[in-house]
């Protein structure tokens, strides 16, 4: 059996745009070309976030494109107790700390002080949940697959929430516990969270879980030089077959995979065939190059 787990985690606050399309093939790409195993997490921890929908959309889209994941779907929403007994590890361990400051309290500062690390400032008022980022290993160290050695001070960095003054659970310790939780070996996203991956290597050294490889995606930037996202409005991607065809030659095209032309219309399963067997990450390295992508990150 295969040892390679990866995953996909959308977060389902709209529907999947070219930018997510790229970071799903990836990760799919990856997985299928170790023959192992891809994942799909919804990541519905915000529900104020997430339209009613747009999850169900997701699943739709992705099986336009042919990227099939293995097992069941998981969502964060059922994960209440998990990143509970987490939490509740971590204070026991006293890594996890109660905090009652607001952002403007600690405007003047660059990260949040740690105020409350020995005791509330403000007893009675509502907490937030943060990790001490002072007693972990530091500085955090990790070689991404793409963007090399990565070294981080985790006092650069702060306190992270890990539970939100209005109870709801923290991306940061919901991801790192699901990640241990599914075994996922292998992490392939975008470089936005280029610079979420030291806390949640805090976090899985605290929580003393497994630390998965990471390979960052160059972002993919629209016409106008500004990263694809739901916020700046980059359309939703197709949820037929037919009309996916051509969207997978360019996601293709945008990870730097020099996809033969006659594939454009072809239809998915044959793309990605082609795909699977050709995957080279590693000419994403000249993305890294362009000084005009670059700056525009
Ligand atoms: N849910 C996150 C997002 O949609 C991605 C999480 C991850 O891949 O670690 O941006």
């Amino acid at each position: 059996m295969n040892a390679y787990r990866g995953r996909f985690a959308p977060t389902p606050s709209g529907p999947l745009h070219f930018g997510s399309l790229v970071a799903a093939l990836a990760s799919f790409l990856d997985a299928r070309h170790a023959r192992g195993h891809w994942a799909l997490r919804i990541e519905d921890i915000d529900p104020p976030r997430c339209p009613p929908g747009a999850a169900d959309t997701i699943l739709r889209q992705l099986e336009a494109f042919g990227l099939h994941w293995d097992g069941r779907v998981r969502y964060q929403q059922d994960r209440g107790q998990a990143y509970a007994e987490a939490l509740k590890r971590l204070e026991a361990r006293g890594l996890a700390y109660p905090c009652s400051c607001s952002r403007k309290q600690w405007r003047e500062h660059p990260v949040y002080p740690g105020w409350c690390r020995d005791g509330l400032e403000e007893p009675g008022k509502p907490v937030a949940w943060r990790l001490r980022s002072d007693l972990g290993p530091r500085p955090i160290r990790w070689q991404d697959r793409l963007f090399g050695l990565q070294t981080l001070d985790p006092a650069a960095l702060g306190d992270v929430v890990l539970k939100r003054k209005d109870d709801l659970w923290a991306y940061q310790l919901a991801v790192v516990v699901d990640d241990a939780d599914q075994g996922i070996t292998e992490v392939v996203r975008g470089a936005d969270l280029l610079d979420n991956t030291p806390w949640q290597r805090q976090l899985q050294h605290a929580l003393g879980l497994p630390e998965p490889r990471y390979l960052h995606l160059p972002l993919i930037l629209g016409d106008d030089g500004q990263k694809l996202s739901k916020q700046n409005l980059a359309p939703p991607l197709p949820a037929t077959e037919p009309e996916a065809r051509p969207l997978l030659h360019r996601a293709l095209v945008a990870l730097d995979q020099a996809p033969p032309a006659e594939l454009a219309s072809a239809p998915a399963t044959e793309q990605l065939a082609w795909a699977i067997a050709h995957w080279d990450p590693t000419r994403l390295l000249a993305e890294l190059e362009r000084p005009l992508r670059d700056t525009a990150v």
